[in-house]
């Protein structure tokens, strides 16, 4: 008999308030909360140890080819592991990644490498996945997506906020025109403006459009 897990997809622009929304519905449903940002802001990390200029896509490419990103769920979260070391928020949101991050998500063969071990992460059980591409790419057969958008304003407020200094309008440019999985509104998804809604508004909103059931 195969079994096969349930994934919550919820994608949308930066600092949509997205993972924050994420990592409570995973919680409260007892699933795996999966930020696939931090597996892009991880190989980017790896890459720029490399001391290459993330604009070289070519150079990109390669460098990658030589990297290994682990996922270990610690706490009902994966965190992202480089060649074995763990990396620390400051390390995936230091601003040479915050500028240099959606250069390397571009690049088609980084792309292709990270859906495959996100597909691959559904063995560990139900997930909540968030990101870009996760319900148009990487799980596009599940019933259960969500987009979650906010004004360019309240998301620039937002980073600022957070103590980030990167602009959002820039990394919102690259990753909507890229010619790989840019940024959509995947089909069949539902939309939550979040400008104005409180972070238990915004939870509420995607647990009240999913089915009552616990994820099997
Ligand atoms: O979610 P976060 O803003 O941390 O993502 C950082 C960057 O990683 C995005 O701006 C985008 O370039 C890339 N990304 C992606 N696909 C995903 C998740 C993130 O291209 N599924």
């Amino acid at each position: 008999m195969s079994f096969e897990p349930s994934v919550i997809t919820i994608d949308g622009p930066a600092a949509s308030g997205k993972s924050s929304v994420a990592r409570l519905v995973a919680q409260r449903r007892g699933a795996i909360y999966v930020n696939t940002g931090n597996m892009y802001r991880a190989m980017t990390w790896a890459v720029l140890q490399t001391g290459i200029d993330p604009h070289n896509a070519e150079a990109v490419r390669l460098a990658a080819e030589g990297i290994t990103l682990q996922s270990p769920v610690v706490d009902g979260q994966t965190q992202v592991a480089v060649n074995g070391h763990t990396l620390s928020q400051d390390d995936l949101n230091s601003d040479p990644v915050n500028r240099g991050v959606s250069l390397v998500a571009r690049v088609p063969e980084v792309r292709a490498r990270l859906v495959a071990d996100q597909r691959a992460l559904a063995d560990l059980g139900p997930l909540v996945m968030e990101g870009r591409d996760i319900g148009s790419v990487v799980f596009p057969d599940s019933p259960l997506k969500f987009y979650i958008d906010a004004s360019e304003e309240v998301r620039s407020a937002r980073r600022r906020a957070q103590g980030h200094t990167d602009q959002v309008a820039e990394r919102d440019r690259l990753d909507s025109t890229r010619k790989t999985s840019p940024l959509v509104v995947p089909d069949g998804a539902i939309v939550i403006d979040n400008s104005h809604l409180t972070l238990e508004g915004a939870v509420q909103a995607v647990l009240d459009a999913l089915p009552a059931s616990p994820l099997t």
